[in-house]
């Protein structure tokens, strides 16, 4: 599997069989993404909740790609099937496969509205994603959150992801201490810092987190990914 972070939340995730997965398609106003709509082809977008700086570029890049298949909540799903954008819509605990890999829908704490739109709709809850690759290979996107026990109990215990992609910025989600609980009780081989500095309002130090997680959680490698690189699991 290679991961390719393309700042703020947005991952591509490229399965051995080549799926390509985005996460959280926030590019064309995403100050830490040098990449262009146009430049983007994923079989799959996930959509963690219905913010902005998450919902990003779902609709342009479903048009410029019409095979697209978009994975969210099911209030999310039914709004974007309205555009035309073909959707599988789930709820926490669901879980598909498409090809070669597994997508189940975990639980977030956070909010979740289509607060670009003028009335501000409810779009469902928050999730995160748990994606488990044919090698077994389990990569946890935590989309916006604060802790919450079943990031030990459910994600944790139950689920065991190899790598985990946590939010470290604060104001709206964890910072690096209380990310680096996350990952004591998430417990993973691999944590990566996401949802930081994209904006004034979220400027963190990612060596904070990668100093809290060699204290708290020894076993755990962090990884602080540049934008753009490719990382190969
Ligand atoms: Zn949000």
């Amino acid at each position: 599997m290679k991961l390719k972070w393309l700042g703020h939340s947005a991952f591509e995730l490229i399965s051995n069989r080549g799926l390509n997965i985005l996460v959280d398609p926030f590019i064309q106003a995403n100050p830490s993404c040098p990449l262009k709509v146009s430049d983007m082809h994923p079989d799959v977008i996930c959509i963690t909740h219905g913010h902005a700086d998450h919902y990003g570029d779902v609709i342009e890049i479903a048009r410029n790609n019409p095979n697209l298949m978009v994975i969210t909540n099911y209030e999310i799903s039914i709004h974007l099937q309205k555009e035309g954008v073909h959707t599988i819509g789930i709820n926490c605990g669901a879980e598909i496969k498409l090809k070669d890999v597994k997508i189940r829908m975990l639980d977030a704490k956070h909010s979740s509205s289509l607060d670009f739109n003028i009335n501000v709709p409810y779009a469902g809850n928050p999730g995160s994603f748990l994606f488990t690759f044919d090698d077994n290979l389990k990569v946890f996107h935590a989309g916006d959150t604060g802790l919450f026990s079943d990031m030990k109990f459910v994600i944790g215990d139950i689920y065991k992801p190899d790598i985990a992609l946590l939010p470290i910025g604060n104001i709206f989600t964890m910072d690096p201490s209380q990310a680096a609980i996350a990952a004591s009780w998430i417990n993973p081989k691999v944590a990566i810092p996401m949802h930081y500095n994209t904006f004034p309002s979220i400027e963190q130090d990612p060596a904070q987190f990668k100093i809290e997680i060699e204290k708290t959680v020894p076993d755990c490698h962090a990884i602080i990914a540049n934008v753009l690189e490719t990382i190969e699991f």
